[in-house]
């Protein structure tokens, strides 16, 4: 259609020499088609990141007035322009271009940072048959989005009340209550830029005024209302302004002058009394539409649609969803740079997991935190130019989303922290038990314990508190520090519980070799026949062979006794509570008790006892009451002797049958001296216990078994044996006797 336009701004790589065309000439909004085409224009031109630091201009005015001349005089734009020849209109929908003048400084012309300049298709109807519905799709467009519109006009066009640019500024000003209709709470005012054309010098600018503002008022007065707005005034919305230009082509260097001139107002204003007389430039705070510069092109497209599809615009509504797209998309642009941050930490939390190692990754915390901090202070300088409902809403998404993240890695890390730290724990105290095992085994548990548990919760502690982000409660881990205190102590509980053991095998042990040597020396007693070899000594009854058990479980209480002492000094040591130490005590009562069955068993060994049992009765049948040897002559009655030892001997083997005390003829109260088991026991602490007739009564032995040494077929056997072996001495006695005579 137009060759020259499509050329310009059509593909990505477009220069934008000519601006943009954001409306083109079929009033399709030119997103449809390019949707990144306005975007990449305002990234381009450094707009998109001013958020409210721009400003808009919409020029306004009939065909070929010199509307695109004049701006591009203002702006150093390059908008299209009639040729002087041709005369046909040339600006086809709607242009837009950065001002670039601004920074031409030093000179009297010094404007506004990021202005923005739209060149709107004039609105004669000469060519166009549809003009008046452009002309208000076009100003609708205009006053949704710009601050100032500059309504370009001849000087000899001023006064015509009837004419084209009337109809134009009639239009305006419906439309502009039309958006007012849907947004009733708005500040925003417009800013309307009289600049009336080839002004010859005749009339005064102020006459010119007067006559405009005349002509307003009246255009105000006629036109029809909304419903609650009948009594609006044009001031109300509007400000005005006036500018007059020489000819240009007649005046063509006084032209350039005003021009000049014209463009120092473009800067930033205010309002210096009520009489609303401008201090400053023209852009005054209350003309700016609040659309973040990064929003503008989804902001215009929306309205753009809106217009162009005949629907009611309504920009508070068009501003929400703006700020719903533009959060989202902030949102997910954030969300990529934490991503950079926490994806590879969880990667490596997730690849440790399937090794099933308990991995704390370093600095966690610092890392999290910054990289939250980064993405919601982003999105915060970005998003709250936002619609403020939206803006915090879809904040609070951004957030929950950001801490579902850190929170599934932060517990993950205080899980892996956990463990660790549990086995830390449990390798540095088992460590330290060894260590001070091999160095003599002087360590105190209780203190290594202690020691270390310490050093365990303040490593867990540090990485919790780590870990707690400033204000967000979630991120407080007290509960999972006190569950690893939990854990640490049960830990310790079982630790202790092996150092018991290792402490009650060691005091068993005590017990066995102390009742190897004492069990030992009272069974050799037996042998010297008279319950003990050499004298007695001062106030020690003397032993006889009558009180061997007596002897035996005296000797075995003591030993006990004297065990439990060393077993309870020791344990109390390791902080053991009092139930952990009955039962250590009722186990070793238990185990000493088998030990000494055990020794027992090993004296009365058919070999030991009969051999003991010998030396008995050879002590009491080859030496005198004086314990002087027996030289045997065939007058002794050797057999009257052989007889009483014999049968003397044979007395100890009921005796050595069963354990029983002389004094009660009964065995010793065995139940009463292991006691009852304790309550705290538990069943691994009967693992590895024997059962004890009479006092493990479900057991089926009872206590009379129990004590009993020799077996009835034993004894029988024993008997036979030791009476063979009298026998042989007696007979070995008699033959010496009478070898002796034939000597
Ligand atoms: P637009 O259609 O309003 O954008 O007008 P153009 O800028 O394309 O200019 C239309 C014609 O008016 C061109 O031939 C210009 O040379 C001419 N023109 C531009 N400025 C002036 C001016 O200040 N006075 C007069 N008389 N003609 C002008
Ligand atoms: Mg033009």
């Amino acid at each position: 259609m137009n060759g020259h336009f499509a050329a310009v701004g059509n593909g990505p790589t477009a220069d934008y020499e000519h601006g943009i065309q954001v409306i083109d000439d079929d009033k399709a909004f030119k997103f449809v088609t390019t949707p990144t085409h306005l975007n990449e224009y305002l990234a381009q031109t450094h707009v998109a990141e001013a958020g409210f630091n721009y400003h808009l201009i919409s020029v306004f005015g009939s065909q070929s007035t010199g509307k695109s001349t004049l701006l591009n005089h203002l702006f150093g734009t390059e908008f299209s322009v009639m040729s002087e020849s041709e005369r046909r209109q040339t600006t086809k929908g709607i242009w837009m271009s950065k001002n670039k003048k601004e920074r031409a400084d030093g000179g009297a012309l010094k404007m506004a940072e990021n202005i923005l300049v739209m060149d709107v298709e004039g609105t004669d109807g000469r060519e166009r048959g549809e003009d008046q519905d452009f002309e208000r799709k076009s100003a609708l467009f205009a006053l949704a989005t710009s601050e100032v519109l500059i309504v370009n006009i001849w000087e000899h066009q001023v006064g015509l009340y009837q004419g084209a640019n009337m109809g134009l500024l009639k239009t305006v000003f419906e439309v502009n209550l039309q958006l007012f209709v849907k947004d009733r709470q708005s500040q925003t005012r417009s800013l309307l830029f009289f600049v009336i054309r080839d002004h010859i010098g005749n009339t005064p600018l102020a006459n010119l005024r007067n006559t405009l503002i005349q002509d307003l008022t009246k255009i105000w007065s006629s036109i029809s209302k909304p419903q609650g707005l009948e009594n609006s005034k044009i001031d109300d919305y509007f400000d005005f302004a006036f500018a007059t230009l020489p000819h240009k082509i007649l005046q063509p260097d006084k032209f350039l002058t005003e021009v000049e001139n014209l463009g120092a107002r473009f800067t930033a204003g205010h309002r210096s009394t009520k009489d609303q007389e401008f201090s400053g430039g023209v852009f005054l705070p209350e003309y700016h539409r609040r659309i973040p510069a990064d929003g503008l092109s989804v902001y215009a497209e929306g309205v753009w649609d809106q217009i162009v599809n005949n629907k009611d615009l309504d920009l508070p509504t068009q501003q929400e969803l703006l700020a719903q797209f533009r959060c989202d998309e902030i949102s997910r642009e954030v969300l990529v740079a934490f991503d950079t941050v926490i994806a590879p930490l969880e990667e490596q939390q997730a690849e440790a997991t399937r090794l099933g190692k308990a991995t704390v990754l370093p600095d966690l915390g610092a890392l999290g935190v910054a990289a939250r901090e980064k993405a919601v202070k982003a999105f915060e300088t970005q998003a709250s130019r936002y619609h403020k409902g939206v803006y915090t809403v879809k904040r609070g998404e951004l957030e929950s989303k950001i801490d579902s993240r850190l929170k599934a890695l932060y517990q993950a890390q205080l899980s892996a922290a956990h463990k660790a730290g549990v086995t830390a724990f449990s390798d540095a105290v088992t460590g330290s038990v060894k260590a001070g095992q091999k160095a003599g085994g002087s360590y105190e548990f209780a203190e290594i314990v202690g020691k270390q548990k310490k050093k365990t919760l303040e490593v867990f502690k540090k990485e919790a508190q780590s870990l707690a982000i400033p204000g967000v409660s979630w991120s407080n881990f007290k509960p999972q520090y006190r569950l690893f205190e939990k854990e640490l102590d049960e830990v310790s509980g079982r630790l202790r519980k092996e150092e018991m053991r290792r402490l009650a095998i060691r005091v068993e042990r005590w017990v066995k070799s102390r009742l190897g040597d004492a069990i030992g020396l009272e069974f050799n007693k037996l042998g010297s026949g008279r319950g003990g070899t050499g004298a007695p000594e001062e106030g020690e009854k003397p032993p006889t062979e009558k009180d061997l058990w007596d002897r035996i479980w005296y000797v075995f209480t003591g030993i006990v006794t004297e065990a439990e002492t060393r077993f309870t000094d020791r344990a109390k040591s390791f902080d053991a509570n009092e139930d952990e130490v009955q039962v250590g005590l009722w186990r070793l009562r238990r185990k000493s008790w088998v030990a000494l069955r055990e020794r027992i068993d090993e004296e009365v060994m058919e070999s030991n006892i009969l051999m003991k049992l010998r030396e008995n009765f050879e002590d009491k049948f080859r030496y005198d009451e004086e314990g002087v040897p027996r030289i045997w002559r065939p007058t002794d009655d050797i057999e009257g002797i052989y007889t009483k030892a014999r049968e003397s001997t044979l007395g100890l083997i009921p005796l050595l049958s069963r354990f029983r005390l002389a004094e009660t003829y009964a065995p010793p109260d065995l139940p009463a001296f292991i006691g009852l088991q304790p309550a705290g026991a538990e069943p691994e602490d009967e693992e590895d216990l024997a059962p004890i007739g009479g006092v493990d009564e479900e057991e089926g032995k009872s206590l009379e078994e129990e004590m009993t040494v020799l077996s009835e077929s034993k004894r029988q056997d024993l008997v036979v044996r030791f009476k063979k072996m009298a026998d042989g001495v007696y007979v070995e006695a008699k033959r010496s006797a009478i070898g002796g005579i034939t000597q």
